[in-house]
């Protein structure tokens, strides 16, 4: 079942490309269940993306669709590579846009890791 705001997954979109190292990316962390690389436009001094290994265009569909290993093994990844880069003082935040309205660019599921700075407010105040 398709759960998504979003076209179907397709194996065309970047980060699938990124998975199979069609093209490259600045590794931070790799498992069975999670890739960890540098954000090509990095918003902050750390901005890491975090993806699963699965074929997951959103959130929504990786959180419904998603095995309870792969769900467990993702968020551990994530939480493992704030650890290892040192960020876990200071703090850092997590955002995944999901549909539209997040203005989601990439249809494959991931998170942004956030940190090195005071990174503001959630979301602009309407
Ligand atoms: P979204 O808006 O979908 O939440 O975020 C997609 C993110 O992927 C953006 O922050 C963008 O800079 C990043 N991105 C897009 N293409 C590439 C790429 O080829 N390599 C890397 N490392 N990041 C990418």
């Amino acid at each position: 079942m398709h759960v998504s705001g979003l076209p179907p997954y397709s194996e065309a979109n970047i980060f699938a490309r990124i998975l199979r190292g069609e093209i490259p990316c600045k590794r931070v962390h790799e498992d069975a269940f999670a890739l960890a690389f540098h954000d090509i436009n990095p918003l902050a001094p750390v901005h890491v993306l975090v993806i699963p290994k699965g074929a997951y265009v959103s959130a929504a569909d990786f959180h419904a669709q998603a095995s309870d290993a792969e769900i467990a093994g993702f968020w551990r990844a994530v939480g493992r590579v704030a650890r290892d880069l040192g960020l876990e003082a200071s703090g850092y935040r997590l955002l995944s846009n999901m549909g539209p309205d997040a203005g989601q660019e990439v249809p494959h599921f991931h998170v942004h890791l956030f940190g090195g700075r005071p990174v503001g407010r959630m979301v602009p105040k309407a």
